[in-house]
């Protein structure tokens, strides 16, 4: 029984030493080269001292943070990917919850990294990964380590402004990618071509789908995304047979019909989504162009190791109808509950909530929020039995699928990110010249509005906040009002304001 993710990469590095793995824009690595610098950052680990503890990986995107990874996972401690272009804030806020035990970086970026509250360890990637590994060490490090102990914590948007870390361990990856793998007959032949950040849980399908079967992936340049058509040129040329991308990458490639110019009816063979609402217009441009194409809607939020139910596209859907999200993946249970906790009856509407292996172990270091979203089976009053309550609002179609509906609270998909409308409040609460403010979500032009009652322009309002969260955190539109409307609560009137939008 494999109690690490390591054990694959052992199995496809002795089955197939020089086949590349990963490949960026500067480099690639083959499977015999990522176990042996893994196994040497995992030494470097271990030499320290360091086992089951927090490792901080802040590094460009590319092959050096996925050879960081498994160093970690090697020698049972966990990662946690933070992006370079993050702004220091929430780095710090970060920073507080994880107290990691070391950061892997390059000398470059640990002179940025410095300037945060961060006072421990550092392992510089290049000269760590070239020592020789000592793998004794590593395996009775393994030998230690269980299937439930932690394999990664990704941070995702906190309503309060502070981010909450997920944490995942070796045991849920195992369940999902077995799934993943024999469900999409994933092998050694295909190629991924990657387009999640390492920060967001999609990109733990094209990780380990290629560790454990063999495959290659591809990471492509951030920049292509923009481009449709040399998007397209770029899978045609790697010969990318898989992707596994958000809606919003595939929406943009539908948009612009970029296929008139670039055929892949020969290349891709797999098209699969996940993380928001992949509407039914754009998809059946995708198929029109690439009828053959095997597509398939997964669902699920990071809480739940990236998925936890898929629809394999199997009929034709007009324009308009929802895309269901489809029945449960192997191994999981999805009760829709309604109010009263009760499971749902033919198409009302309840709370999807998840019961299985692929559950997080809950938020690191944040009982509280843990146990709102992480709670007793309600179904189940014998035994002790968790299920996380997603927040996801759906129902039961004819065909007896699920069909994701809305959310039950303010957390947003924008441009493919999960977001806290309330996180951007914080922020723009914190400006010394605001005294109230309020965020919604424009769905049909996807914007991020603001409404102040303050004569500040978004430009200045931007440039302030951009310092506390992310570029794609930044409001799209700003609305000056007079007066805030409040409800008879007290609280500010939503229902109101969305009249506005
Ligand atoms: P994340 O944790 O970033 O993966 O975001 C999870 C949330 O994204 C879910 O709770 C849903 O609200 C949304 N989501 C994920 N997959 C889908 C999907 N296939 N269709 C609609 N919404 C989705």
């Amino acid at each position: 029984m494999k109690a690490n993710v390591t054990y694959w990469l052992d199995e496809t590095a002795d089955r197939l030493p020089d086949k590349v793995a990963f490949a960026d824009e500067k480099k690639e690595i083959t499977f015999s080269a990522l176990r042996a610098q893994a196994m040497a950052l995992a030494t470097r680990m271990l030499e320290r001292g360091l086992f089951k503890k927090p490792v901080v990986v802040y590094l460009e995107k590319g092959v050096d943070v996925l050879v960081s990874f498994m160093g970690a996972a090697y020698s049972c401690n966990f990662y946690s990917p933070i992006d370079i272009e993050m702004p220091a804030s929430r780095v710090n806020k970060i920073l507080e919850v994880l107290q990691p035990a070391l950061v892997v970086t390059t000398a470059e970026l640990k002179t940025v990294f410095e300037q945060y509250d961060y006072h421990g360890e550092y392992l510089l990637f290049g000269e760590a990964a070239a020592m020789p590994a000592d793998e004794q060490i590593v395996d009775a490090a393994r030998a230690r380590g269980i299937d439930t102990d932690l394999l990664y914590v990704l941070f995702t948007s906190g309503s309060t402004g502070v981010p909450k870390g997920v944490t995942i361990n070796h045991r849920s990856v195992i369940d999902y990618i077995d799934w993943v793998t024999e469900t999409f007959d994933i092998t050694e032949e295909d190629s991924f071509g990657n387009q999640a950040p390492f920060y967001f849980d999609n990109s733990i399908l094209d990780i380990y789908s290629t560790i454990k079967s063999g495959a290659t992936t591809y990471i492509i340049p951030k920049n292509l995304f923009a481009q449709p058509v040399p998007l397209l040129e770029y899978l045609k040329e790697k010969k990318i047979n898989t992707i596994f991308w958000v809606p919003s990458a595939l929406i943009v490639v539908a948009k612009l019909k970029a296929f008139r110019n670039v055929d892949l009816s020969d290349t891709l063979h797999r098209v699969l989504f996940c993380g928001e609402v992949m509407p039914n217009r754009q998809l059946n441009i995708w198929r029109k162009f690439l009828p053959d194409v095997l597509y398939a809607n997964l669902y699920g939020p990071t809480e739940i190791t990236d998925a936890c139910t898929y629809y394999i596209v199997d009929r034709e859907f007009g324009d308009d109808e929802p895309l269901p999200i489809g029945i449960p993946m192997a191994n999981t249970d999805i009760l829709v509950l309604n109010d009263k906790n009760e499971p749902v009856a033919g198409d009302e509407v309840g709370e999807l909530c998840v019961r299985g292996t692929s559950l997080s172990m809950g938020y690191y270091n944040n009982p509280e929020k843990t146990r709102e979203a992480f709670v007793q089976n309600p179904l189940n009053p014998c035994v002790p039995e968790t299920i996380y309550r997603t927040g996801d609002l759906v129902k039961y179609n004819d065909h007896g699928e699920i069909v994701y509906l809305s959310r039950k609270d303010f957390q947003i998909k924008h441009m493919g990110h999960r977001i806290e409308l309330g996180e951007i409040e914080t922020a723009v609460s914190s400006l010394e010249e605001i005294s109230l403010c309020c965020c919604l979500y424009d769905e049909k032009h996807q914007k991020i509005v603001l409404f102040i009652e303050e004569e500040l322009d978004k430009s200045y309002i931007n440039e302030r906040i951009s310092k506390l969260v992310p570029e794609y955190m930044l409001p799209n539109k700003v609305i000056m009002l007079d007066k805030m409307p409040i409800n008879a609560n007290g609280k500010i009137d939503r229902v109101k304001l969305k009249e506005c939008l």
